[in-house]
């Protein structure tokens, strides 16, 4: 992951359970189902936590970068 962008998304695969709820509700199309969800162009996340809110496992956080 590109470390110049300003959101982090991580996955945590423990927990996820490939419902595909978080790429559906991604407004932004950043995440694709692939084997769980995979970040298709992380440049394109406004960190808007939608993938966060609607995930039913905790399993998806986007955090923001540390300003360096
Ligand atoms: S924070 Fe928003 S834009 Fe970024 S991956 Fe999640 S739903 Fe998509
Ligand atoms: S919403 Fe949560 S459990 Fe469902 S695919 Fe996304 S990260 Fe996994």
């Amino acid at each position: 992951m590109d470390p110049k962008l300003p959101w982090e998304i991580r996955v945590n695969s423990k927990w996820c359970k490939n419902c595909g709820l978080c790429a559906a509700f991604c407004p932004r199309g950043v995440l694709e189902m692939e084997d769980g969800p995979k970040v298709k162009d992380a440049a394109l996340c406004t960190g808007c936590l939608m993938c966060e809110m609607h995930c039913p496992d905790f399993a998806i956080t986007v955090t923001r970068r540390e300003e360096k």
